[in-house]
């Protein structure tokens, strides 16, 4: 029997999850895994490649081509895609605009959840997304359903976004992410809705620090019990 930990967070765009799992994993010295990151990183490629995303065939054969992996510095993501690091490259809108698309088809969502469940194996991780708490590791010991005001969530992830890309509105990023929210939880394949064992945890109104210590609360009994 495998004694390794998972914490799943999921919730909805740009609530914070990664902080959070980011904070998460450097207090716990566990490994920490942005699932949604495979998705964008997919999308991209499809993107360059110009693959019609509507023929699940030439999908499925495009994914055989797509290698990726994670490095990890100072708790910060780097992914390559083919040995090539798109870390900053799969956050542009254009990306943004189209990945939950590529992430509601079939063929893309069981080879990301296998490689996810791979890398969950052996090691304690903090794996966060929209499924993880669900389908990815529905067994996970601790799982997070994250949460906050829509307008909060745009304004937090506009000012990110400003520093690197010119000529966004706010308008536009409150747009993506309600279109991506409205994706992802209607979507037919592993919809993001919150497991049943899930905590809740609604971060409008705190800060990092105060959502770090929430987890925390939330956690430590539950690895203390082991
Ligand atoms: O987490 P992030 O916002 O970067 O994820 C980008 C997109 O990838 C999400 O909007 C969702 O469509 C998809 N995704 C998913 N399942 C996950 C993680 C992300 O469908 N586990």
């Amino acid at each position: 029997m495998n004694s390794n930990i998972v914490v799943a967070i999921d919730g909805y765009s740009s609530c914070g999850k990664s902080t959070l799992a980011k904070a998460l994993a450097k207090k716990l010295h566990f490994i920490y895994i942005d699932s949604g990151s495979m998705y964008r990183a997919v999308t991209l490629y499809l993107q360059r490649q110009k693959v019609d995303i509507s023929n699940e065939q030439l999908v499925s054969e495009a994914l055989k081509n797509i290698h990726l992996n994670f490095h990890s510095r100072d708790y910060q993501t780097h992914i390559t895609l083919n040995e090539e690091e798109v870390s900053d490259e799969i956050r542009n809108m254009a990306v943004s605009e189209m990945v939950s698309d590529v992430s509601a088809i079939k063929a893309v969502r069981r080879e990301m959840v296998k490689q996810q469940q791979r890398m969950g194996r052996s090691k304690n991780i903090v794996m966060d997304g929209r499924d993880i708490g669900t389908t990815v590791f529905p067994n996970a010991q601790v799982k997070i359903f994250m949460t906050a005001d829509p307008k909060i969530r745009a304004e937090r992830r506009f000012k990110e976004l400003n520093a690197t890309e010119e000529k966004i509105t706010l308008e536009e990023v409150f747009d993506n992410l309600a279109h991506r929210d409205f994706q992802d939880t209607t979507r037919k394949e592993s919809p993001l809705i919150r497991a049943e064992d899930a905590i809740i945890l609604d971060n409008t109104d705190l800060t990092e620090e105060e959502q770090l210590q929430f987890a925390l609360e939330n956690i430590n009994p539950l690895l203390r019990n082991r």
